[in-house]
């Protein structure tokens, strides 16, 4: 942090005050009944500046457009607020309501079998699809700096490395109009979005044992079987998995 401000914490706040339920003219609720940790209340310069990027050409047709398709993915009827489509058809709308033209999807090699479908119900509603896969490249592991023990099959099996990087660049010398993740593994994603230069979103993301659905485990951490995650007597170790800490120590 650079200044002394405290950090943002929207996560602890009921969000009433920035989405209160209002009519279009009635006042406002003020600005100070937000908690102390409100960004509107100690970021103000910084919400001042960046709304300003709506109002660039391109950012905010884009913004515009991904608005509607907000809208678009709720009704309300007489029993109130319904959910509408999920999130395959919400991508395929907002690409055609964008009027693209050429997809890239930006695939894990154990999600081929979805990447495959995908890309037949892409194309079905017009669109050009390009596809890589995250092994692209076929580099080994080894270039990367990995020993045989920190490989998945161990020292004797060729693995090739995940290649967010290249895949990026790919789509970017396709000139997709928009690139679409799936399922590619938490780091992998953050280089990808780091050097793709299309606008990026994410159908899915990988969860090895939750059937591609991380928030499963959250939804579980009241219970036995995911409480584990509300521990405060572990932290990473730096082999993997847990390391026990005396937290008395630590206040
Ligand atoms: S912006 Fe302020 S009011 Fe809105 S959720 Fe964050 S802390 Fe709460």
């Amino acid at each position: 942090m650079n200044d002394k401000n405290p950090l943002s914490q929207c996560a602890y706040c009921d969000g009433s005050t920035c989405y209160p339920d209002a009519g279009i003219n009635d006042p406002l609720p003020p600005i100070e009944k937000a908690p102390s940790t409100c960004p509107m209340q100690n970021y103000e310069e910084i919400i001042r500046e960046g709304a300003t990027h709506y109002y660039k050409h391109n950012i905010k047709e884009f913004a515009r457009q991904a608005s509607i398709q907000e809208a678009q993915c709720y009704e309300i009827d007489e029993e109130g607020l319904k959910t509408r489509i999920p999130r395959i058809e919400e991508v395929i709308q907002f690409a055609g309501k964008c009027g693209y033209q050429t997809l890239g999807l930006a695939f894990c090699i154990g999600l081929r079998r979805e990447a495959r479908k995908l890309s037949k119900i892409f194309e079905s509603k017009g669109f050009n699809m390009a596809s890589v896969c995250c092994k692209v490249g076929r580099s080994p592991k080894e270039s990367l700096g990995l020993t045989g023990g920190e490989k998945i099959r161990g020292p004797e099996a060729m693995e090739s490395m995940c290649n967010p990087i290249v895949q990026a660049r790919l789509l970017n010398h396709q000139n997709v109009d928009l690139a679409i993740l799936l399922g590619l593994c938490v780091g992998h994603d953050t280089l990808f979005f780091k050097y793709c230069n299309a606008p990026c979103t994410v159908l899915a993301v990988k969860d090895r044992v939750l059937g591609h659905n991380p928030l499963a485990a959250l939804y579980l951490s009241d219970t036995p079987y995911y409480n584990r995650l509300k521990r405060t007597d572990q932290r990473v170790h730096p082999e993997g998995g847990w390391k026990k800490v005396d937290i008395t120590a630590e206040e």
